[in-house]
């Protein structure tokens, strides 16, 4: 099988970059998009070759070639060959949690648990149950309707997909498409995030030497790589990112009529009941909020506590919030620019009469946001409209779940909730009427890195699907095949259309639930007579 794989997706990635005049491996990355600095500590970050857009549209050609083959590796040795990645992930984890820290600022242990770790258990659970997953399965026809007739579903690759992420976990949501993706035949092009470069090609080279020439190519760059990766001919955009660049991705696939799965920001919120375990509720809700410095699609960014607990539950949280060590606990933000818009929108909320109780914003231009907890009444301001995507924590108290209820199902957005409560029955009667896709009981986020579990959201959080079977729906497309040994010479409904045609087809339907017992009786007999007369040509 090995033999097979002669050439690594990275090299495979320079050649065509280089083909098309655009710098290779090594060379300088200062001019392009990417930053050069670490936002933790400002030491130099090393250098990533970029792609020339006009370089996209070969890196895919290659990866539509290279699929064939791919596709034709029987799943399990595809299986087999993906396998390995889990023991260069586990091989690498020190490697890639330090590189995270470098290129995001993470915490070294948030990195291995939110990224290694999972993406170990994801490529198990994928492996393992890909070919039960994309087995055949047989459509039952009606054996009067459609004599001799047996049909299938096969669950085929789309082709080649294009994947854009986003930079806030760089190294987990590209595996967490990847992974199935090639499964199940597809060729994949890459396009990390500009600000996350490093874990993107950290990302392909789990994959070196395993896969034929191609199969997986990789695109550096910004938004024009991107918008030139989806411009290239490919046959699904699976995008993780903001609303705003989604809807622009989705006027591009929709101009090319190219499917698409789009996974978008979040406001989440925590619903905290009067009923639940205060110390895990608040020790949960302070982690769900400032964990990656909050830059996570399903961060919490709203809290409503019941009344009877708000006092103690706020005191508590702002405790735990004080107690965070910054660098430690918590990162600094990644980029400049985030930082400013979480200040801005610190800004018009305290303008409005929030009031901060823990934290605040930095200096202009630091990345070291402290978390921050401010206590809120009024809803029209950007700090709960807007997705933050920041260590901002905002608490409001209401009266009752109804009003949290309500007030979470206002948004925009619908990613995931969290309820915190120890009285689980009424708990998932709460949940049902939530409308994110994803909803948890006394926990909050954790479960994108479950492979097995779906990650969906609905409204402005875009309605892709990562993880679980449901992930297939867009990385396959279903085709139906269809056998007939009938030795029949015509169909039933093939020419000529004759009287006796027509009482078999009026009969059939009687006969078929369209009348009384009695006349289905009737329109039986009425049936043999005119299926004789049809089959004698009237
Ligand atoms: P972004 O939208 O700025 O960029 C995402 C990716 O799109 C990048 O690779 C970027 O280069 C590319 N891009 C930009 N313009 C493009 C264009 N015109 N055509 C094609 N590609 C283009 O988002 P970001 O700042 O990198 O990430 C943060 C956002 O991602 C937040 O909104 C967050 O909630 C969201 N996110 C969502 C999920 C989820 O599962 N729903 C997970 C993680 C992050």
């Amino acid at each position: 099988m090995e033999s097979k794989t002669a050439a690594l997706p990275g090299e495979a990635f320079a050649a065509a970059s280089e083909a098309a005049g655009s710098p290779a491996s090594g060379r300088t990355t200062s001019a392009g998009p990417f930053p050069t600095r670490s936002p933790a500590g400002g030491e130099p970050l090393g250098d990533v070759a970029g792609t020339e857009p006009s370089a996209v549209a070969m890196i895919v050609e290659r990866a539509r070639a290279a699929q064939v083959t791919w596709a034709e590796i029987p799943i399990r040795e595809r299986a087999e060959l993906i396998a390995r990645v889990k023991k260069r992930l586990l091989a690498r984890a020190e490697e890639i949690a330090a590189l995270l820290h470098r290129e995001c600022g993470k915490p070294i242990e948030e990195a291995a648990l939110a990224e290694v770790l999972p993406n170990a258990d994801l490529v198990d659970y994928w492996t393992l149950s890909i070919e039960e997953l994309l087995d055949e399965s047989p459509v039952d026809l009606d054996a009067l309707a459609y004599p001799g007739k047996v049909g299938r579903i096969r669950r085929d690759p789309r082709g080649v997909v294009a994947l854009i992420t986003p930079w806030n976990y760089p190294v987990a949501i590209p595996l967490r498409t990847i992974v199935p993706a090639l499964l199940a035949g597809n060729a994949v092009v890459f396009k990390p995030s500009e600000v996350t470069p490093r874990a993107g090609a950290l990302v392909a080279s789990l994959f070196d030497g395993l896969l034929p020439e191609g199969v997986l190519g990789v695109a550096q760059g910004g938004s024009d790589v991107g918008a030139a990766l989806i411009e290239a001919g490919v046959d699904l955009v699976v995008f993780t990112g903001s609303v705003a660049t989604g809807k622009k991705v989705a006027v591009a696939c929709a101009e090319r009529l190219v499917p698409t799965s789009l996974e978008l920001g979040g406001k989440d919120s925590a619903i905290v009941l009067d009923d639940c375990d205060l110390e895990r509720a608040a020790h949960g809700v302070v982690w769900g909020a400032f964990t990656n410095a909050g830059q996570n699609c399903a961060s919490i960014e709203r809290v409503y506590v019941e009344q009877a607990i708000a006092d103690r539950f706020i005191a508590r949280v702002v405790a735990l919030t004080g107690q965070l060590r910054a660098g430690v606990d918590v990162g600094p933000m990644t980029t400049a620019r985030q930082a400013e818009i979480v200040r801005h929108q610190l800004d018009a909320a305290v303008e409005s009469g929030a009031e901060v109780l823990a934290g605040g914003a930095p200096e202009a231009g630091s990345l070291a946001f402290p978390p921050t907890v401010v206590k809120i009444e009024r809803e029209d301001t950007p700090l709960l409209q807007d997705e933050t995507f920041g260590p901002i924590l905002p608490v409001m108290v209401v009266k009752n779940a109804e009003e949290a209820i309500a007030r979470t199902n206002a948004s925009r957005f619908a990613l995931t909730t969290s309820l915190w409560t120890r009285g689980y029955e009424r708990a998932h009667a709460l949940a049902r009427r939530l409308r994110s896709g994803v909803v948890t009981i006394n926990n909050h986020g954790f479960t994108g890195a479950l492979p097995a579990a779906p990650w969906t959201g609905t409204g402005d959080s875009g309605s892709g699907i990562t993880s679980s079977p449901h992930a297939l729906s867009g990385l396959t497309r279903p085709r139906f095949f269809l056998e007939d040994r009938s030795r029949a010479k015509r169909e039933l409904w093939w020419y000529p259309y004759t009287p006796a045609l027509r009482t078999v087809a009026f009969a059939m339907a009687r006969a078929r639930g369209g009348a009384g017992f009695f006349g289905r009786i009737s329109a039986l007999v009425e049936l043999v007579a005119a299926f004789a007369r049809r089959l004698l040509g009237r």
